[in-house]
């Protein structure tokens, strides 16, 4: 195994920046450790007490020899996210979580109670809706725009580190006193945008936080290249991808990779994904009012599912306008309930598996699309 730690323990303390334990993956604790002229397992026991015990300190971590955890505490140290402020909507318990990072940056998480991730009857009967959720970010804002999203009008500033991006999760597992069984990359930020933090992060969710595969899911707007990249993985998480439409003039304007990505590229990529992988996808379908609601687009979707094993989740749109859209985001209207409802009846009546997501945490801006850094950093 080669090293990114080699000789740490030979550089004078003066000019050694410490490193932060968490985010580090086993194999990197492992090279760390030899690093520090110790056996490759003491990586094990550190990649334990981190992530499977939770250990916030060096200190605490209690079975590993005091020489070791001194020579530790030269060389590295634990860094925590810094919760600024919560927030809890008074109608179903979400929480949205504002973090800030190191560099003074800004990001939310939102923790999702069990029974408010769906709407009606039939998605009710979903295992997720018994899940304690967290919806964690992988970017500061994000590049890629899509009308619908307050992130977009943020711009981009920068991507997560592993740390960053577990750490959400665990601190609110500690604030909640709970513990968190599923993880969605569905906060602020395009995923496959920040592949190898992301990839790294999800390890440690299943290897080190115990988080099984099957309670991950990633969501993209569309990035092909992450897709093919994921299906090589053997990770058996979740794939979920950012429908909304099967025309591509109306998706051009809603998502505007779209223009590089086209529909027939992403299919062919999560087709791929399939084969590889024979994971159902989910294909997420925010319903706004006369633009993809209509029969031609229920004959569309039947078509996609017929070729593509996958189920369809229908999406509330969530008003957007506390960030003042420059798009065309003013223009689209939400479908209400009812009709949203009926749209599901058309597509189940093809004999599709589709269910409806709640707007929980909308009251608090913590809906799907909402979260954003409104001023400053
Ligand atoms: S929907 Fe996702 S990919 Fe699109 S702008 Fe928002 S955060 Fe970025």
């Amino acid at each position: 195994m080669e090293s990114a730690f080699v000789f740490i323990n030979k550089i004078p303390n003066i000019l050694m920046k410490k490193i932060n334990l968490k985010g580090l993956t086993l194999e990197e604790l492992k090279s760390f450790s030899v690093s520090l002229e110790e056996k490759p397992y003491r990586g094990n026991q550190l990649f334990d007490w981190l992530y499977n015990k939770r250990a916030n300190s060096i200190d605490s971590m209690t079975t590993l020899s005091k020489e070791f955890r001194e020579k530790l505490k030269i060389h590295a140290h634990i860094s925590d996210l810094k919760i600024i402020n919560s927030y809890q909507s008074k109608f179903d318990g979400t929480r949205k979580f504002l973090f800030e990072l190191e560099d003074g940056n800004q990001i939310e998480s939102v923790l999702i109670p069990p029974k408010t991730a769906f709407y009606d009857n039939e998605s009710m009967k979903l295992e997720e809706q018994k899940r304690l959720t967290v919806c964690v970010s992988t970017q500061v804002g994000c590049p890629l725009d899509c009308v619908f999203c307050a992130t977009g009008t943020m711009g981009f500033k920068r991507n997560l580190s592993t740390g960053e991006i577990i750490d959400q999760a665990m601190q609110i597992e500690k604030f909640a006193e709970r513990k968190i069984t599923n993880i969605v990359f569905m906060g602020m930020g395009e995923p496959f945008l920040n592949y190898d933090n992301v990839i790294k992060a999800i390890k440690i969710f299943i290897d080190g936080m115990n988080i099984a595969a099957r309670r991950i899911t990633l969501s993209t707007a569309g990035w092909i290249d992450g897709i093919f990249k994921l299906a090589e993985e053997n990770l058996k998480i979740k794939l979920a991808i950012s429908l909304h439409t099967m025309k591509d003039e109306i998706r051009d304007k809603l998502i505007p990779i779209n223009k590089r990505y086209n529909l027939s590229k992403l299919l062919e990529a999560v087709e791929y994904y399939y084969k590889k992988t024979k994971l159902r996808v989910t294909f997420e379908y925010i319903v706004f009012k006369n633009l993809n609601d209509k029969d031609d687009d229920v004959k569309m979707l039947t078509k996609l599912a017929r070729s593509i094993p996958c189920k369809i989740n229908l999406i509330p749109f969530h008003s957007i306008t506390f960030v003042k859209p420059a798009g065309i985001e003013p223009e689209l209207k939400p479908a209400t309930m009812q009709e949203m409802e009926k749209f599901a009846q058309k597509l189940r009546k093809n004999n599709l598996t589709v269910f409806i997501r709640s707007s929980a945490g909308e009251d608090i801006t913590a809906a799907c699309g909402q979260l954003a850094i409104k001023s400053g950093k």
